[in-house]
């Protein structure tokens, strides 16, 4: 079951800027990216705005498939710079692992 946590947002800010909250869902940066599937970063970044951290963590190791070309943030038509999100949710990750 995931959990819906609108904090989430706030909580991440610490690992990078935090950008999702400007995401209007559009689909733009999953057509570009050439990981394109499973809606990759899209999905990602609508996690963070229901604070899904559950299905973040589940999902951790596609995060390691990015290959930082930062087409996603360059068209993205919000500048909610998909790729900088993406490197933040990284570094959340990483520091859930420590602390388990
Ligand atoms: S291109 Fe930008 S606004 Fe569109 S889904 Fe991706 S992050 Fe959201
Ligand atoms: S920076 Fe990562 S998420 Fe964005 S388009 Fe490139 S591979 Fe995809």
């Amino acid at each position: 079951m995931t959990l819906i946590n609108p904090d989430f947002a706030e909580e991440i800010e610490r690992f990078g800027q935090n950008t999702a909250l400007e995401c209007f869902n559009c689909g733009t940066c999953a057509a570009i990216c050439p990981l394109i599937y499973d809606h990759f970063p899209r999905k990602m970044i609508r996690y963070i705005q229901i604070g899904a951290k559950d299905r973040i963590l589940e999902n951790a190791q596609e995060l390691w498939r990015c290959l930082h070309c930062g087409l996603c943030t360059q068209t993205c038509p919000r500048e909610a710079d998909p790729g900088e999100v993406i490197l933040g949710l990284k570094r959340y990750v990483v520091a859930n692992w420590r602390r388990s």
